[in-house]
Protein backbone atom coordinates (compact mmCIF):
# COMPACT_ATOMS: atom_id res chain seq x y z
CA UNK A 1 0.00 0.00 0.00
CA UNK A 2 0.97 3.32 -0.56
CA UNK A 3 0.81 6.96 1.17
CA UNK A 4 1.74 9.08 -1.05
CA UNK A 5 0.05 11.07 -3.41
CA UNK A 6 -0.83 11.44 -7.31
CA UNK A 7 0.81 13.94 -9.20
CA UNK A 8 -1.55 15.28 -11.60
CA UNK A 9 0.89 15.82 -14.65
CA UNK A 10 2.59 12.58 -14.62
CA UNK A 11 -0.49 10.22 -12.77
CA UNK A 12 2.27 8.76 -10.36
CA UNK A 13 2.66 8.63 -6.83
CA UNK A 14 4.63 10.04 -4.26
CA UNK A 15 5.43 10.53 -0.85
CA UNK A 16 7.08 14.09 -1.31
CA UNK A 17 4.80 15.50 -4.32
CA UNK A 18 6.91 19.03 -4.01
CA UNK A 19 10.32 17.40 -3.95
CA UNK A 20 8.87 15.26 -7.10
CA UNK A 21 8.02 18.45 -8.86
CA UNK A 22 11.46 19.87 -7.75
CA UNK A 23 13.53 17.60 -9.84
CA UNK A 24 11.37 15.90 -12.54
CA UNK A 25 10.16 17.10 -15.66
CA UNK A 26 6.84 17.72 -14.28
CA UNK A 27 5.77 20.87 -13.30
CA UNK A 28 4.73 22.99 -10.11
CA UNK A 29 0.63 23.02 -10.75
CA UNK A 30 -0.90 26.10 -11.87
CA UNK A 31 -3.71 26.84 -9.68
CA UNK A 32 -6.93 27.65 -11.17
CA UNK A 33 -8.51 30.66 -11.54
CA UNK A 34 -11.28 29.65 -9.01
CA UNK A 35 -8.28 28.49 -6.48
CA UNK A 36 -6.56 31.55 -6.97
CA UNK A 37 -10.01 33.46 -5.63
CA UNK A 38 -10.22 31.14 -2.45
CA UNK A 39 -6.59 31.40 -1.10
CA UNK A 40 -7.34 35.27 -1.84
CA UNK A 41 -10.04 35.66 0.26
CA UNK A 42 -8.25 33.39 2.62
CA UNK A 43 -5.50 35.51 3.05
CA UNK A 44 -7.36 38.73 3.53
CA UNK A 45 -8.77 36.81 6.55
CA UNK A 46 -7.13 34.07 8.41
CA UNK A 47 -4.81 33.35 6.01
CA UNK A 48 -0.65 34.55 5.95
CA UNK A 49 2.29 33.86 4.01
CA UNK A 50 4.99 32.02 5.22
CA UNK A 51 8.89 32.15 3.84
CA UNK A 52 7.81 35.28 1.41
CA UNK A 53 11.39 35.96 1.05
CA UNK A 54 12.07 32.48 -0.30
CA UNK A 55 11.37 31.36 -4.27
CA UNK A 56 8.60 29.37 -2.46
CA UNK A 57 6.12 30.56 0.07
CA UNK A 58 3.31 29.02 1.14
CA UNK A 59 0.25 29.59 3.19
CA UNK A 60 -1.35 28.79 6.41
CA UNK A 61 -4.50 28.82 8.46
CA UNK A 62 -5.83 28.38 11.38
CA UNK A 63 -9.59 27.93 12.10
CA UNK A 64 -11.49 26.40 14.46
CA UNK A 65 -14.56 25.12 11.73
CA UNK A 66 -13.45 21.22 11.03
CA UNK A 67 -16.03 21.00 8.27
CA UNK A 68 -14.72 23.68 6.64
CA UNK A 69 -11.76 23.07 7.17
CA UNK A 70 -11.79 19.56 5.93
CA UNK A 71 -13.76 20.73 2.88
CA UNK A 72 -10.89 23.60 2.01
CA UNK A 73 -8.11 20.72 2.50
CA UNK A 74 -9.77 18.42 -0.62
CA UNK A 75 -11.08 21.48 -2.34
CA UNK A 76 -7.16 22.54 -2.95
CA UNK A 77 -5.12 19.64 -2.77
CA UNK A 78 -2.52 19.02 -4.00
CA UNK A 79 -2.15 22.84 -2.91
CA UNK A 80 -2.70 22.04 0.84
CA UNK A 81 -0.31 19.69 2.14
CA UNK A 82 -1.91 19.11 5.71
CA UNK A 83 -4.66 19.50 8.02
CA UNK A 84 -4.41 19.28 11.16
CA UNK A 85 -5.15 20.08 15.01
CA UNK A 86 -2.33 22.07 16.47
CA UNK A 87 -4.59 22.79 19.63
CA UNK A 88 -7.08 20.99 21.22
CA UNK A 89 -10.19 22.08 23.39
CA UNK A 90 -8.24 20.94 26.62
CA UNK A 91 -5.16 22.89 25.51
CA UNK A 92 -6.58 25.95 24.47
CA UNK A 93 -8.68 25.80 28.16
CA UNK A 94 -5.34 24.84 30.04
CA UNK A 95 -3.11 27.69 28.20
CA UNK A 96 -6.08 30.24 28.91
CA UNK A 97 -6.56 29.04 32.39
CA UNK A 98 -2.80 29.93 33.23
CA UNK A 99 -2.30 33.00 31.64
CA UNK A 100 -1.13 35.59 33.97
CA UNK A 101 -3.13 38.43 32.31
CA UNK A 102 -6.81 36.86 32.28
CA UNK A 103 -9.20 38.77 34.03
CA UNK A 104 -11.78 36.74 32.47
CA UNK A 105 -13.55 33.85 33.25
CA UNK A 106 -12.69 30.69 31.03
CA UNK A 107 -14.76 27.54 30.57
CA UNK A 108 -14.16 24.52 28.68
CA UNK A 109 -17.61 24.56 26.95
CA UNK A 110 -16.22 27.84 25.20
CA UNK A 111 -13.21 26.22 23.55
CA UNK A 112 -12.85 24.39 20.15
CA UNK A 113 -9.85 22.10 18.60
CA UNK A 114 -8.19 24.74 16.35
CA UNK A 115 -7.45 22.69 13.03
CA UNK A 116 -4.44 24.17 10.63
CA UNK A 117 -4.03 24.32 7.01
CA UNK A 118 -0.77 24.42 5.48
CA UNK A 119 0.36 24.57 1.86
CA UNK A 120 3.14 23.14 -0.14
CA UNK A 121 5.79 25.17 -1.18
CA UNK A 122 5.30 27.01 -4.45
CA UNK A 123 6.69 29.43 -7.29
CA UNK A 124 3.07 30.29 -7.02
CA UNK A 125 3.25 32.24 -3.49
CA UNK A 126 5.36 34.54 -4.64
CA UNK A 127 2.16 36.57 -5.85
CA UNK A 128 1.36 36.98 -2.40
CA UNK A 129 4.61 38.52 -1.36
CA UNK A 130 3.50 42.60 -2.21
CA UNK A 131 0.43 42.09 0.56
CA UNK A 132 3.40 42.03 2.92
CA UNK A 133 4.98 45.83 3.85
CA UNK A 134 6.56 47.44 6.50
CA UNK A 135 3.47 47.74 8.49
CA UNK A 136 2.30 43.62 8.07
CA UNK A 137 -0.35 42.05 6.13
CA UNK A 138 -2.15 45.02 3.92
CA UNK A 139 -4.44 44.10 1.13
CA UNK A 140 -3.10 45.22 -2.53
CA UNK A 141 -4.07 48.53 -4.09
CA UNK A 142 -5.31 46.32 -7.26
CA UNK A 143 -7.42 43.95 -4.91
CA UNK A 144 -11.30 43.13 -6.29
CA UNK A 145 -13.57 41.39 -4.83
CA UNK A 146 -15.20 38.74 -6.57
CA UNK A 147 -17.87 36.57 -5.71
CA UNK A 148 -15.58 33.81 -4.21
CA UNK A 149 -13.08 36.09 -3.05
CA UNK A 150 -15.51 37.80 -0.71
CA UNK A 151 -17.19 34.57 0.43
CA UNK A 152 -13.81 33.32 1.63
CA UNK A 153 -13.02 36.17 3.31
CA UNK A 154 -16.62 36.23 5.06
CA UNK A 155 -16.05 32.97 6.28
CA UNK A 156 -13.21 34.00 8.14
CA UNK A 157 -13.44 38.02 9.21
CA UNK A 158 -17.27 37.96 8.75
CA UNK A 159 -20.08 38.12 11.54
CA UNK A 160 -24.02 38.19 11.67
CA UNK A 161 -25.66 40.79 13.97
CA UNK A 162 -28.33 40.31 15.06
CA UNK A 163 -31.01 43.67 16.23
CA UNK A 164 -34.21 42.02 16.59
CA UNK A 165 -35.01 37.98 16.17
CA UNK A 166 -36.07 38.43 12.34
CA UNK A 167 -33.81 40.71 11.11
CA UNK A 168 -29.67 40.78 11.13
CA UNK A 169 -26.63 42.40 9.39
CA UNK A 170 -24.07 41.43 8.22
CA UNK A 171 -20.64 42.58 9.55
CA UNK A 172 -16.75 42.30 8.36
CA UNK A 173 -13.96 43.17 10.40
CA UNK A 174 -10.44 44.19 9.10
CA UNK A 175 -7.76 45.44 11.60
CA UNK A 176 -4.59 44.80 9.18
CA UNK A 177 -6.43 47.45 7.47
CA UNK A 178 -6.75 50.22 9.57
CA UNK A 179 -5.31 53.81 8.42
CA UNK A 180 -7.25 52.59 4.50
CA UNK A 181 -10.76 52.78 5.68
CA UNK A 182 -11.44 54.39 2.39
CA UNK A 183 -10.12 51.61 0.35
CA UNK A 184 -11.83 48.83 2.02
CA UNK A 185 -15.04 51.04 1.71
CA UNK A 186 -14.35 51.66 -2.11
CA UNK A 187 -13.48 47.60 -2.14
CA UNK A 188 -17.66 47.18 -1.69
CA UNK A 189 -18.42 50.13 -3.71
CA UNK A 190 -16.72 48.81 -6.30
CA UNK A 191 -18.75 45.48 -5.54
CA UNK A 192 -21.86 47.23 -6.16
CA UNK A 193 -22.18 47.39 -2.30
CA UNK A 194 -23.02 50.26 0.20
CA UNK A 195 -21.07 49.88 3.50
CA UNK A 196 -21.13 52.07 7.27
CA UNK A 197 -17.82 52.20 9.05
CA UNK A 198 -17.06 52.27 12.73
CA UNK A 199 -12.86 52.11 13.29
CA UNK A 200 -12.34 48.92 11.48
CA UNK A 201 -15.85 47.36 11.03
CA UNK A 202 -17.46 47.34 8.05
CA UNK A 203 -21.38 47.20 7.77
CA UNK A 204 -23.95 46.27 5.41
CA UNK A 205 -27.58 47.13 5.83
CA UNK A 206 -30.33 44.41 6.12
CA UNK A 207 -31.12 44.78 2.58
CA UNK A 208 -27.36 45.29 1.37
CA UNK A 209 -26.52 42.06 3.92
CA UNK A 210 -29.36 40.09 1.68
CA UNK A 211 -28.18 40.82 -1.45
CA UNK A 212 -24.17 40.32 -0.74
CA UNK A 213 -25.16 36.82 0.66
CA UNK A 214 -26.79 36.19 -2.45
CA UNK A 215 -24.08 37.57 -4.56
CA UNK A 216 -21.10 35.77 -2.58
CA UNK A 217 -23.80 32.03 -3.62
CA UNK A 218 -24.20 28.87 -1.51
CA UNK A 219 -22.81 29.52 2.18
CA UNK A 220 -19.70 27.20 2.32
CA UNK A 221 -19.74 24.15 4.21
CA UNK A 222 -19.72 24.84 8.73
CA UNK A 223 -20.93 28.08 7.95
CA UNK A 224 -24.13 27.64 6.76
CA UNK A 225 -25.39 29.84 9.81
CA UNK A 226 -23.79 32.82 8.66
CA UNK A 227 -26.38 32.99 5.55
CA UNK A 228 -29.17 32.64 8.20
CA UNK A 229 -29.70 36.44 8.47
CA UNK A 230 -33.98 35.81 8.69
CA UNK A 231 -34.51 33.85 11.66
CA UNK A 232 -32.53 33.73 14.60
CA UNK A 233 -33.33 30.69 16.11
CA UNK A 234 -32.59 29.06 12.96
CA UNK A 235 -29.42 30.58 13.32
CA UNK A 236 -28.83 29.77 16.64
CA UNK A 237 -29.47 25.91 16.07
CA UNK A 238 -27.38 26.35 12.82
CA UNK A 239 -24.15 27.59 14.77
CA UNK A 240 -24.64 25.18 17.56
CA UNK A 241 -24.69 22.50 15.11
CA UNK A 242 -21.38 23.62 13.56
CA UNK A 243 -19.90 24.19 16.96
CA UNK A 244 -20.98 20.42 18.31
CA UNK A 245 -18.75 19.03 15.46
CA UNK A 246 -15.67 19.26 17.93
CA UNK A 247 -16.98 16.66 19.78
CA UNK A 248 -15.38 13.74 17.81
ZN1 LIG B 1 4.84 13.87 -11.97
Amino acid sequence: MTTGETCPSCGDQFDRLGTHWARSDCEYPTPTSETDEILTGILMGDGSLASHDSENPYMRWNNVNRRFMEFVHEKLKPITTSLKVTRTVRESYRYNEKREDRDWPVHPEEYNDIYIIRTRRLPYFQRFKNWYTEDGKRFPDDLELTPVIAKYWYVCDGTVNWMRDYSAKIQFTSRNESGREEFVTELFERAGFSIKRNRHMYYLSVDESKSMLEWMGSPLPGFEYKWEIGSRSSYERKKKRAHRQRFH
